[in-house]
Parts: C-alpha cells; sequence; structure tokens
C-alpha cells in the first residue's frame, strides 16, 4: 500500500515519499510526516540472521513505498559498503552500564554518516523518478556534524551542489577542520557571524522564499534539504534501531518481544524521533529517554508542556546539541495533536513570533513513553571519565550527556529494562573536550598530539577522517553575517 506524507501545517498538501525527499520542507514551512506508519511483517528473529543492508531494506520498504526493491537496494548497497569502517556498520558494544550502539563507523565519524551515506542515493533517484532536470542545490546548515557529513556525501555528485551553513564559533576545531578542506567542486562552505538556530533560520527562509525559488527554476536550480527535516534523513535511521535490537537477540540478551530502552543525546530531536517512528512501526521499545545538555530546552518541555526558546544559547562541549529550536519536535507535536495540522500550525506560529507555546494536558498525556533529563559540563565530564576508568572505553561528549542521563534515570526508576545508547560521535572528533575531562593536565598540547595521546590510552586506532585531515589544505575561506546567506547563495550560483 502506498504511503502518503502530509504537511504537519496543511492536511492538504500531501506528497509520496520520493517527493517528499526531493521538496526537503513543504511548502507551507511544515514538515512532511507519514499519514500513518505500517508495521514490521517480517519476524525480530527473522532479523537477527540479518546484516545491517537487509535490516535496512526490511525498514525502508514500508516507508519509502513509491521506491522499488532494485531503486531501495542500489541505495542501500552504494551506502552502506566499505566507507564503513566496519562490517556491522553499527556495532552493538555491551559495557558495565548499558549497550552502546555505535553510530560513528562512517566517513565522518558521526551518527549523521548513517542518514547522509544514503541521502544522496535516495535524493538522486526521487530525481529520476520524478523527471526533475534542474540541478538539486542542496542547502543545510550545521552545528558541526551534519554539514561534514552531508558534503562528504554529496561531494562529486552529478546534479546536485552542496552549500553548507556553520555558526563560525560555534563548532570544534576539529568539525571546522572536516569542513573547510573538503573537496569536490560542487561543494561550498560557508561560516556565519551567528549561533547554529541563525543558520536553520536562514536555510528555513530559503526554502520557503517563493520568489527566490521561482527565480531559480528560472536558471535551473532547485532547493532541497539534507537536514533532518528531510524524510530522507529521518527514514534510514529507523533502521538502526531496528538492527540494534536484532543484535539484543542474535547475542542471547533478550527474547523477542521483550522490551529495550533507548537513550537517545538529542539536539534536532530527528534522532529520537526515528527510535519514536519504530516503536510505532512495533518495535518492542519502552522508554525513549531523552538527553540534553545545559541548552535544556526540551527537558523544560517534557517537565512543564512549555517549550520556551527564550533563553540563553549556551556554547557547550557537545556542541551538535547545542540548539534552542528542535525542528523534528514539530512532528510529534502534529502527532500528539492527533494529526491535526490546524492546531500544530497554531503552536509554530506561536514559537516563531513568541518564542513559546504550551500544549494541552491531553496532549502532554500522549508523552508518557518520553523521560528526559540533562547534564551539565561537569557532569559530562565526569561521565567520560567514569566510564573509561570502569571500562577502558572512552566516548565522546554527546554520548556522555546521554550516558549519565540513563543513570540518573535508572538510579530514580529502578528500571533495569536492557538500555541501548545511542553512542552519537567518536570520541576523536571532539579530542580536547574528551581527553580534558580524563586527564586536563594535557591541554596545552596540540589537537593532534591530544590525538596520538587518545590512541595510547584507548588502543582505538586513528580513524581515517582524522588522518585526513592532519595534512589537508583549507579550501573554504567564506565568511557572512546572517542577513546575507541569500547573496552569498546566488553568488555561488553565478545566478
Ligand atoms: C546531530 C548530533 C546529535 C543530535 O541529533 P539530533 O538528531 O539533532 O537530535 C547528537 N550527537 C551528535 C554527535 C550529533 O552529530
Amino acid at each position: 500500500m502506498e504511503l502518503i506524507y502530509k504537511s504537519t501545517r496543511n492536511a492538504n498538501e500531501t506528497a509520496t515519499a520520493s517527493m517528499a525527499i526531493l521538496k526537503g520542507l513543504a511548502d507551507d514551512g511544515g514538515l512532511f510526516v507519514p499519514d500513518s506508519l505500517p508495521k514490521f511483517d517480517v519476524s525480530f528473529e527473522d532479523m537477527a540472521k540479518m546484516d545491517y543492508r537487509q535490516v535496512a531494506y526490511e525498514v525502508l520498504k514500508l516507508v519509502l513505498t513509491d521506491f522499488t526493491k532494485e531503486e531501495l537496494m542500489y541505495c542501500i548497497n552504494n551506502a552502506y559498503d566499505s566507507k564503513f569502517d566496519t562490517d556491522e556498520i553499527a556495532p552493538l558494544v555491551k559495557k558495565s552500564d548499558a549497550y552502546y550502539l555505535e553510530l560513528f563507523h562512517g566517513k565522518t565519524i558521526a551518527f549523521k554518516d548513517m542518514a547522509l551515506s544514503i541521502l544522496p542515493y535516495l535524493l538522486t533517484t526521487s530525481a529520476k523518478k520524478n523527471n526533475v532536470e534542474n540541478e538539486i542545490v542542496i542547502l543545510t546548515a550545521t552545528s558541526g556534524d551534519t554539514g561534514k557529513a552531508a558534503l562528504a556525501g554529496f561531494a562529486d555528485v552529478p546534479g546536485t551542489k552542496i552549500i553548507v551553513f556553520y555558526p563560525k564559533n560555534g563548532v570544534s576545531p576539529i568539525q571546522e577542520k572536516q569542513m573547510v578542506t573538503q573537496q569536490g567542486d560542487n561543494t561550498f562552505v560557508v561560516g556565519i557571524t551567528g549561533n547554529f538556530d541563525d543558520a536553520q533560520t536562514g536555510v528555513k527562509m530559503m526554502f520557503s522564499d517563493k520568489k527566490l525559488n521561482a527565480y531559480l527554476a528560472e536558471n535551473g536550480y532547485q532547493f532541497s534539504s539534507a537536514n533532518s527535516i528531510n524524510i530522507g534523513r529521518l527514514t534510514p535511521q529507523i533502521a538502526y534501531y531496528v538492527y540494534a535490537y536484532s543484535r539484543l537477540i542474535a547475542s542471547g540478551e533478550i527474547k523477542s518481544g521483550d522490551k529495550m530502552n533507548v537513550v537517545v543525546p538529542t539536539g534536532n530531536f530527528g534522532n529520537i524521533l526515528s527510535a519514536y517512528y519504530a516503536k510505532l512501526m512495533g518495535l518492542p521499545i519502552d522508554k525513549l529517554i531523552c538527553a540534553s545538555n545545559d541548552n535544556k530546552v526540551l527537558y523544560d518541555f517534557f517537565q512543564t508542556g512549555c517549550y520556551d526558546k527564550n533563553r540563553e544559547f549556551i556554547l557547550t562541549t557537545s556542541p551538535s546539541m547545542d540548539i534552542l529550536i528542535s525542528s523534528n519536535l514539530e512532528r510529534l507535536i502534529y502527532r500528539i495533536a492527533g494529526n491535526d495540522a490546524a492546531k500544530n500550525a497554531e503552536l509554530m506560529q506561536a514559537l516563531s513570533s513568541k518564542g513559546e507555546y504550551t500544549i494541552t494536558d491531553e496532549m502532554k498525556n500522549e508523552l508518557k513513553d518520553f523521560y528526559a533529563g540533562y547534564a551539565t559540563e561537569a557532569e559530562t565530564a565526569a561521565t567520560i571519565k567514569r566510564v573509561f576508568e570502569a571500562d577502558g572505553y572512552v566516548i565522546d561528549t554527546h554520548t556522555a550527556v546521554a550516558s549519565k542521563v540513563y543513570n540518573d534515570y535508572k538510579e530514580k526508576t529502578g528500571d533495569t529494562t536492557p538500555s541501548v545508547i545511542a553512542s552519537t560521535a567518536s570520541p576523536y572528533k571532539f579530542t580536547r573536550s574528551v581527553m580534558n575531562a580524563i586527564d586536563a593536565s594535557k591541554d596545552s598540547k596540540t589537537d593532534f598530539e591530544l590525538v596520538d595521546e587518545l590512541t595510547a590510552i584507548s588502543g582505538v586506532k586513528v580513524p581515517q577522517a582524522i588522518e585526513d585531515i592532519r595534512t589537508a589544505p583549507v579550501r573554504h575561506t567564506t565568511v557572512c553575517d546572517k542577513e546575507d546567506m541569500e547573496k552569498v547563495v546566488k553568488g555561488f550560483l553565478g545566478v
């Protein structure tokens, strides 16, 4: 049966999966959501015998229903190949406190690779299916990791250009170096004098600017998005939760049907929303544990039912979670409002005009599966040290936020359900913060000296992504004010 996607702000705006992937954002500024979620039609015992690619197919065939099997297999096989440094693609490793689902074995060593290695294939296949002749311009705002993963995914993909905006002073040195050294004639990277929310707002404005879009079309271009507002990113992320569950069965840790919890370090709410979709599709997830850093707008929302972005934006050591406007929360709001686009649109209008909205008690009742917590900077650092001392295992700052929130949860509730922590980045991506947490006496060393220290204590080989940037030349130097993003885009496109 064909699955139809609808805008969260207008029940009449619908699209097939491939059209929704091409457009990224609905015309009315809403996000595309599936109008219902189909149930898995293969047993979890059977999935326990499959590899990552096969599990991904079992998921994607249910949510990208206008793709043929051949098209999906083409996309999956080209995405999840030797670009990943392990055949398992997303290994589940058992440590003393929980299972860590390592989502950082792709090209840019963060979990964004899980979706961004397949998105270019999904997007170019969608263009072909819909007879699109314009060149596709991927516009992306990044808090650090999406940018590099999208650049790596789209570099030199025929028929596409990619333009990435990042907060000039809001990403880690390694994240910045990774982006500004990006190869590929179709890649453009811009630092903006503003924070991530400024970058994301600027990009969303260009998407919904009808005049700009018409002007681009005259010149043979159309925009699409590599941010997690695109269902081409959300849907592949469902697969690794199913895969994690199937590995728990395969290793005899649980029986099919037993519950698991998931713990997700959260920023734009894309990763945890994918877990929620997996649950709606029948994956036996009990609690969805949402972990925030000091930018705890989501924690406050789950406590009070009031989403309030009017607060100080705090730069932390987990920069990919430094976000005050969690875009994908809109998809959850739409759902708990009973798939009511008008009600959701009203709340999102309040968010953009007043910076806050409050949900009804009835809607709040629908959030019982979620638990939220947050970790301060000191707690995050202490957690990295604790896990290292207990298990000799080095986790990154984002994963540490999740680990801390999970341990608080366990203490508070006594819940011993097997729990999977989404491990969203390699510690090598945030080497300085990680090494500072473990041994602050090394702080005077350079970033690359710290990389070598990290290898020495963890025994984990330096990932290729880090080796690559040790000596790579800087290719991108554009910096602009947040007001000038459109001008910069036109300049790159020569229109
Ligand atoms: C993007 C990112 C997150 C946040 O994920 P969302 O889907 O935006 O909630 C967490 N950790 C890392 C390392 C990331 O790159």
